[in-house]
């Protein structure tokens, strides 16, 4: 069986629970629509809170009596690979749903297809790689080792700019490590989590184990975050949301795992490849129309150059062109919702209060196609100075902010005042002073003559408010696992710590 579907997605589900599809215990439905052009995309559960307890109920008997957490780590991770298999077999399905569901280009959601089957593969390839190990306890007559066992029930809760990837970060080390699940996707973005439910049913992940509930997350947040048969909650999504969580799971001292917001710096020497670094500068910033966590929307540029340089990047801004998910001449697509753009304009506005300079972009389109869906143009903001709010919040919108600095040290003082810290970049053509500055900053990823390439094999996650943990990489298997000492006396006697010998 693969999935496949039409124009108007076959996803009237929404609750995946124990193997089967399911209402919402109130038939309480959800409709997703294309941010590109409102056009209905499916109908899903909209869950409750009875919903959500049921699928805790369900991971927490599949992890206590199923045979999932039984399979050796090699075993599981076969089925990871063929999750891999099966994702590739079905990408163009998955494609269509997740660009539906975004309104990114068709395109740009082919590439993160890409990226979430190397990761469940990445997993698949490592899963017995590290079992443990031995430990010298300096003791003739001890053997001592260290063995990884997962947790148990995993909270897994993902935002909407890229769907399926996120939650394939969660999911895939999840697995592996043995754990079950429930997975709450973004109530804007479910489409293509239902899909991942039945490819992870037909490569062999058992019922119970793989667990969806669709629908809004202050609503079914309560008993994800502080349910006491979950041991473990991952969000990735706003700083808000995470202080809720973190708030939420304190009472039964869960493990959290947090991956949120960015305001991340782009560092740009005069002495930077010029073509590069003014490209990038775009892409940084305007990729899937700047709601990328890691986006690059502060443009920290030596003085020297800035004005040429800002103005060759407002020059290429104007001419990038939107559209929607199948418009081969769209170039970046929209916002996901009129709230969310509503947001992104009233932080341009109040930047411009604060005495910012409108250099382009900064409002809404109200005519032609684009009126129909939730667009942005790109958007960049000039005379910017530290306290402002626009260098301190994320917009998650196309919108670039610009500083100038004259000497290094000013460059790297700038690019970490933020309470966040999850990425940023350095374009200089000095290898030295590349590596300084990298080594300088305060960021979870740092790139240099580069902007937004990673690789599942590299830990992702961030400094300060930036999160909790990592996701990908070693880390972040071991966000999954607990880690056990085993120490076996083997000449049992007696401690002798207490003065009389036993049998006195
Ligand atoms: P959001 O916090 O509004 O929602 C994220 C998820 O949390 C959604 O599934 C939502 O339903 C759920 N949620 C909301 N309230 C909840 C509650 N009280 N309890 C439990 N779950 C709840 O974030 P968003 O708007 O979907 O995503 C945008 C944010 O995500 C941005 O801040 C962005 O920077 C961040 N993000 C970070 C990364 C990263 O890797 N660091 C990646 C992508 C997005």
């Amino acid at each position: 069986m693969s999935v496949t579907i039409d124009t108007q997605l076959d996803l009237a589900r929404g609750l995946y629970i124990d193997g089967a599809w399911q209402e919402a215990s109130d038939g309480g439905t959800t409709t997703v629509r294309c941010p590109a052009d409102g056009r209905e995309v499916a109908v899903v559960a909209s869950s409750t809170v009875q919903d959500a307890e049921r699928a805790i109920a369900s991971a927490r008997a599949a992890f206590d009596d199923g045979p999932w957490r039984r399979l050796t780590d090699i075993e599981r991770g076969a089925v990871m690979l063929r999750v891999a298999d099966l994702l590739e077999r079905d990408k163009a399905a998955y494609a269509r749903a997740e660009a539906l569901d975004t309104g990114k280009r068709l395109v740009e959601a082919e590439y993160d297809m890409d990226d979430i089957a190397a990761c469940f593969r990445y997993y698949g390839k490592v899963a017995g790689l590290d079992a443990g190990r031995v430990i010298d306890t300096g003791r003739a007559d001890a053997i001592s080792r260290v063995v990884y066992e997962p947790l148990g029930v995993c909270s897994l809760i993902a935002p909407w700019n890229y769907p399926l990837l996120q939650a394939a970060w969660k999911v895939a080390p999840a697995l592996v490590a043995g754990n079950s699940f429930v997975l709450k996707p973004s109530e804007l973005t479910p489409s293509t989590s239902i899909l991942l439910m039945e490819t992870l049913a037909e490569a062999g992940v058992p019922a119970g184990v793989a667990n969806l509930i669709t629908g809004s997350g202050s609503k079914v947040g309560g008993p994800l975050s502080s349910d006491p048969r979950v041991d473990l909650v991952s969000l990735t999504g706003s700083l808000a949301t995470g202080q809720t969580i973190m708030a939420a799971a304190a009472e039964t001292v869960k493990r959290v795992a947090f991956e949120l917001g960015g305001k991340n710096p782009n560092v740009v020497f005069a002495d930077a490849d010029w073509d590069a670094a003014v490209d990038n500068a775009l892409t940084a910033v305007f990729l899937h129309s700047g709601q990328v966590c890691s986006a690059g929307a502060r443009l920290v540029v030596e003085e020297t150059i800035a004005e040429r340089f800002v103005a060759e990047v407002v020059r290429r801004a104007k001419k990038i062109r939107m559209g929607g998910p199948f418009d081969s001449d769209a170039e970046t697509g929209p916002l996901i919702s009129a709230r969310h753009r509503d947001q992104v304009h009233a932080y341009v506005q109040a930047g411009i209060a604060e005495g910012a300079e409108l250099l382009c972009g900064g409002y809404i389109p109200d005519d032609g196609p684009l009126a129909d869906g939730f667009f942005y143009p790109p958007t960049v903001l000039g005379n910017c100075r530290s306290g402002m709010s626009v260098l301190r919040e994320e917009s998650f919108g196309p919108v670039l902010t610009v500083e100038t600095f004259r000497t290094e040290a000013e460059a790297v003082a700038i690019a970490n005042d933020t309470e966040y810290g999850l990425a940023g970049a350095v374009w200089t053509s000095d290898a030295s002073k590349a590596q300084r500055v990298a080594g300088a900053l305060r960021h979870g990823t740092v790139w240099i003559n580069d902007y937004h390439p990673y690789v599942p094999q590299a830990e992702w996650g961030g400094f300060g408010k930036s999160g909790i943990g990592r996701e990908l990489g070693q880390a972040g298997l071991a966000e999954y696992r607990e880690a056990k000492h085993i120490w076996q006396n083997i000449a049992p006697a007696p401690s002798g710590w207490f003065g009389s010998a036993p049998g006195e």
